[in-house]
């Protein structure tokens, strides 16, 4: 680790709460590796002070910050420009502070979820894919099945209207991709599963009240000629994946996107990058066995 000077540039998440976030680890293991004179540090910031916050950090010459539950939506508000990422799913993750005190809100979920596929060899052009949930993480994941020319993406959501409205707001990025939004209580869910390539866990169904239980507990509905994706890294395992692998699926859990994504935020603050996948294993290794996994 390179001393902290009056040079170093500071970069930090906000959220609520941030006392469990694997962010920190992360980004100070990869600016390390980098060599960069950067310090990433986790700031706890209430409902309410998110515009305070980004004015205050930008003031303070923070050069980044990444924005976590609860404050993705509300942060789109109190950046000068989005990119069409973060426009479209009306999500930042990512703030930039460019030169001329602009600042740039992003929103770099759907490039970890799509480069974690990558990392698996699944391509999802043409793909016909299936997506619980309709918040936030499902808004990136369709986003980026959208841009990659998947063949059609059935949205599932316990609140089907709100299915609806993302899978609206998704029309027309790719005139090609079927789009379609139904209920997690509709009759058909099962066999939509059944014929899908790619299934991803994108509700907070298997963490926190709800850990130890699945969206879907049907393991009969999944087979070996799918992967089945769990966006919570947070236990790992799920129940959804211990079924799926069961009936002989590809299981991928979200330690990967987690990863990647910010690998992508810390290369729009810095410009750098690493070139390859070996640096993911050695990160996944390194957050699993530094604890705040379980
Ligand atoms: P969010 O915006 O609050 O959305 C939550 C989603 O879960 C909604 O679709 C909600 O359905 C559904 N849901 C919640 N409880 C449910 C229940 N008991 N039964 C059925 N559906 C339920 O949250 P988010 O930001 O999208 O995050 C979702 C999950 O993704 C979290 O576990 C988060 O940690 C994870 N995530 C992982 C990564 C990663 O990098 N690996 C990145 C982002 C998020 P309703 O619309 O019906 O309420």
């Amino acid at each position: 680790m390179t001393d902290v000077t009056t040079t170093t540039k500071v970069l930090g998440l906000i959220g609520d709460p941030v006392s469990n976030s694997l962010s920190p680890r992360l980004q100070n293991w990869a600016i390390d590796r980098l060599g960069l004179d950067y310090r990433y540090f986790a700031f706890p910031v209430k409902v309410g002070a998110v515009k305070e916050a980004v004015i205050g950090a930008r003031e303070l010459g923070l050069k980044g910050l990444n924005v976590t539950v609860p404050h993705k939506k509300a942060a789109v508000e109190y950046v000068d420009c989005l990119s069409r990422a973060a426009r479209v799913t009306g999500a930042v993750n990512t703030i930039k502070f460019g030169e001329g005190e602009k600042i740039e809100g992003d929103n770099t979920d759907w490039q970890g979820f799509l480069k974690s596929l990558e990392l698996h060899d699944f391509d999802p052009d043409g793909k016909k894919c299936l997506v619980f949930g309709a918040g936030g993480a499902a808004a990136g994941v369709v986003y980026g099945l959208v841009r990659k020319g998947v063949q059609n993406i059935v949205i599932v959501n316990r609140t089907e209207a709100k299915g609806v409205e993302l899978a609206r707001k998704m029309e027309g990025l790719s005139p090609g991709v079927d789009l379609a939004a139904r209920p997690l209580a509709g009759s058909d869910i099962g066999e939509r599963i059944e014929c899908s390539d790619l299934v991803v866990n994108a509700t907070s169904v298997g963490t926190g009240s709800t850990r130890g239980e699945a969206i879907w507990d049907d393991a009969s509905d999944f087979h070996s000629e799918q992967i089945v994706y769990d966006l919570i890294y947070n236990p790992s395992p799920t129940k959804l994946l211990k079924l799926a692998a069961e009936s002989g699926a590809t299981t991928i859990d979200g330690l990967d996107m987690l990863i990647l994504q910010g690998l992508e935020s810390l290369k729009s603050w810095t410009g750098e990058e690493f070139v390859s996948g070996e640096t993911v294993d050695e990160l996944r290794q390194y957050l699993r066995a530094s604890g705040g996994l379980n």
